[in-house]
């Protein structure tokens, strides 16, 4: 087979599964946008407090662009580490109450670095079997062996501890790495319990917190705070920028040493250009913001609002999952149904993006809602309303027993 023919062939099976992904380009981040000179409702932003267009970020980052010049010029070990960057770690730390933090450009790098940085061959990485892929594919990037437990399953973690001693590695280190906030599902990991276990292994933690930081806790700070835990001794903690805070790039904090470590060994932090000023300011008058406005309040209302109104409609209800975080997953489970319902909405001016395999696992297709403190309540009426029209057309949602099934999928990666 040529490569076009190689390249073909996956393309259309693609296309025949109904997996085939497009690019719509869209006017600006935000509540409201336009595509193609079309209004529509943007419910499938990360942008979950409205600030990436709030004109305090876009000032910011105006600022520093006069004063500090558009790129950083070098990677943070040779000599693009500027004053700037260490305000953001310090403040970041700050914020979330650990001793020490780093900056990363994405989310994706921070995550790619940290088993790197703290595992060698013969050690062990347990992951909840539905983690975001960044933390998965971080999994495959280091020499230590990756096992996923059950998803939120902490007995199933237990169980495949014990398999590790029972293999009789002495010398092995372990870390466990969760979303705090499951992406595609919404739902919380039970930090309490995970710290439990990992305590009784001398084991690490890293919670990755990218829809959790800005919103949940008293401060703002995440899970790991509205958990009652602290970002400190054996638990890391990533953060991404680019969802809540409304500007780009991720940090991970914690103790010092590990914080040196991904310093010392990270590879997607050694081997690549420092953020950009711009970026850096922004983020800086964003925590501004997350600390002292009523958005994450607003938020609140906005979600609890859309839950309660949703149980109102019985065509939603049933295919509504547990979340209580500002991604409300409605479980269509066919992909084919998922687009068309999309499709649907967007004839109707509504965006609620269609999430299919590979992103969730098989027959879990569904549509992915995210709410912002930018929507207003009459807004989110109307989606339910639209949405409620799509769902009573679709054939009968699989029973919860079905759904309950997307956790006990066969154990992919061990
Ligand atoms: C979005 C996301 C990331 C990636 O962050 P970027 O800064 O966009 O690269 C990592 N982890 C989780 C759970 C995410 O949802």
């Amino acid at each position: 087979m040529t490569w076009r023919q190689q390249i073909q062939r996956q393309q259309t099976q693609r296309r025949e599964q109904s997996l085939w992904r497009e690019r719509q380009r869209v006017s600006a981040q935000g509540p409201r946008i336009e595509i193609s000179g079309k209004p529509y409702l943007n419910f499938c932003s990360n942008d979950y407090l409205g600030l990436a267009q709030h004109p305090a970020l876009a000032d910011a980052a105006a600022n520093a662009a006069h004063q500090l010049g558009a790129g950083s010029g070098a990677s943070h070990l040779v000599c693009g580490h500027l004053e700037i960057h260490e305000q953001l770690e310090n403040a970041l730390a700050n914020f979330v109450g650990a001793e020490a933090a780093i900056v990363f450009s994405t989310g994706y790098m921070a995550n790619l670095a940290i088993p790197q940085s703290f595992l060698k061959s013969g050690d062990f990485l347990f992951q909840d079997r539905l983690n975001h892929a960044s933390l998965l594919d971080a999994g495959k990037l280091c020499e230590a062996r990756m096992v996923r437990y059950l998803h939120n399953d902490v007995n199933s973690l237990s169980q495949k501890m014990e398999k590790m001693h029972r293999r009789g590695a002495t010398d092995s280190r372990a870390m466990v790495m969760t979303d705090a906030v499951f992406s595609m599902d919404g739902d919380v990991a039970k930090l309490q319990e995970l710290k439990r276990v990992i305590d009784q292994e001398d084991s690490l933690l890293v919670v990755d917190d990218a829809h959790g930081f800005g919103i949940f806790g008293e401060s703002g700070a995440g899970s790991l705070e509205a958990a009652g835990l602290s970002v400190k001794g054996p638990i890391m903690m990533v953060g991404t920028l680019g969802k809540a805070a409304g500007s780009f790039g991720a940090f991970v904090a914690g103790d010092k040493h590990l914080i040196e470590q991904l310093i010392q060994f990270g590879r997607t932090y050694t081997y690549t250009t420092a953020l950009p000023p711009t970026v850096i300011a922004a983020t800086l008058a964003s925590l501004e913001l997350i600390r002292s406005s009523d958005l994450r309040q607003q938020l609140k209302t906005n979600i609890a609002f859309f839950r309660q109104q949703a149980e109102g409609y019985p065509a939603l209800r049933a295919r509504l999952l547990k979340s209580h975080s500002a991604i409300q997953p409605l479980l269509i489970t066919d992909s084919e149904l998922a687009l068309a319902a999309s499709d649907q909405l967007r004839q109707n001016g509504f965006l609620i993006s269609a999430i299919r395999p590979p992103t969730v696992p098989p027959n879990s297709a569904r549509l992915r809602i995210t709410l912002s403190a930018a929507h207003r309540l009459d807004e989110l009426s109307q989606m339910l309303e639209a949405l409620n029209h799509v769902c009573e057309s679709l054939p009968e949602p699989r029973s919860s027993q079905n759904i309950g099934s997307l956790d006990t999928l066969k154990d992919g990666n061990e």
